[in-house]
């Protein structure tokens, strides 16, 4: 289900240019949830196409991933003002885009805090959950999710960056199983 073009439903769509909808192979079944558009995808309409988009496509490279097998979506299709977090009634309001997004799914990886706290109901140290496998529930049925750090968390915690680089190896395996 997309929203549609005027969709007002939470406060989002007053300073938004673009909804960014989803990018990728929906066939796969893999998709990478991040936060929310910033100002590059706000104007370009498309997820990951700034600076944290650029450390994500890195990352996938060097570990051999197609950025274009999977999907990349965020919690919320509109661009938070100022690139601040999105808050849980705006998340709440384009959550049902979302679950049409992830009904087919059969992995799910949560890129950072705000995708953990929507999709796991999970709001403490990220540290604690990265690549720890769960399962989360999506219109009543279950589906296997990896929680993980957001690319930006990347920038100055060479941790973080070890934890993504992981994330993204251990979703390229599974996808050379799936084919
Ligand atoms: S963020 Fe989602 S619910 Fe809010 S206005 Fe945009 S499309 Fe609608």
């Amino acid at each position: 289900m997309r929203p549609p073009e005027n969709c007002n439903l939470c406060p989002l769509s007053e300073g938004r240019t673009n909804i960014v909808m989803p990018h990728g192979d929906a066939s796969s079944g893999i998709v990478f949830i991040g936060e929310a558009p910033g100002e590059k995808e706000d104007l370009q309409g498309i997820p990951f196409v700034g600076k944290a988009g650029k450390i994500l496509d890195g990352f996938m490279e060097e570990e051999g991933l197609q950025r274009s097998r999977v999907v990349i979506t965020n919690t919320v299709k509109c661009r938070p003002p100022g690139n601040r977090d999105p808050t849980e009634e705006e998340m709440a309001a384009c959550r049902k885009f979302l679950n049409s997004e992830l009904s087919d799914a059969r992995l799910i990886i949560g890129l950072g805090k705000s995708a953990c706290k929507n999709l796991m109901g999970y709001d403490g140290r990220m540290a604690d959950i990265v690549n720890k496998r769960t399962a989360i529930e999506i219109d009543g049925k279950m589906i296997p999710f990896i929680p993980t750090y957001h690319p930006s968390a990347c920038i100055y915690n060479k941790s973080a960056r070890t934890v993504l680089r992981e994330t993204i190896r251990t979703v390229r395996e599974e996808l050379e199983t799936l084919e």
